[in-house]
């Protein structure tokens, strides 16, 4: 294992890779449109809850390799934005990224240990700030988005109970 090893990542990338763990969808594959390393980070997460990141709320490790990262953007569209929602990847991660550093008070280029941000997200998180990150969705999505992370995080922190539905 490389211990030296210091994973630059967006929050919302850990955020969803938290949720597929709560949903129980673990088994990360490429995906062959993109070509980003989604995979391999969830991977290198899930096998050492101690591994450093890095905050980056623009290109990050998962993008790095990914078709739609051209410059120090992504190009990529949104599939189906909801109203008043922004239309493009770049605009809306980074409106989503930026809340979740508001929230767990973190900052561009923060480093912290996996199980640290992931006990942040547990004492911070809740239906209401997930609304206010995600503006716009429909509150099915919202909440349903909410108990699969509650769900990863306990797995992913191994059930220390230092969260509940709020
Ligand atoms: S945010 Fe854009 S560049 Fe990054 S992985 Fe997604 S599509 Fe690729």
């Amino acid at each position: 294992m490389d211990t030296s090893r210091c994973i630059n990542l967006k929050p919302h990338h850990f955020i969803d890779i938290l949720g597929d763990v709560g949903r129980g969808r673990t088994n990360w594959h490429p995906v062959p449109g993109y070509r980003h390393a989604l995979h391999s980070i969830a991977r290198s997460l899930m096998e050492n809850r101690d591994v450093r990141i890095r905050m980056e709320v623009g290109i990050d490790d998962i993008c790095e390799p990914c078709v739609h990262h051209v410059g120090e953007t992504c190009n990529d569209a949104r599939g189906h934005p909801f109203p008043g929602q922004p239309s493009g990847k770049m605009e809306w991660n980074l409106m989503l990224d930026r809340g979740w550093c508001s929230l767990l008070g973190l900052k561009q280029g923060q480093e912290l240990t996996a199980r640290d941000f992931c006990g942040l997200v547990a004492r911070a998180v809740s239906l209401a700030a997930l609304k206010q990150i995600y503006p716009g969705q429909p509150v099915e999505l919202t909440q349903k988005r909410y108990e699969d992370l509650l769900a990863g995080l306990d797995i992913f922190c191994g059930g220390t109970g230092q969260h509940g539905a709020r």
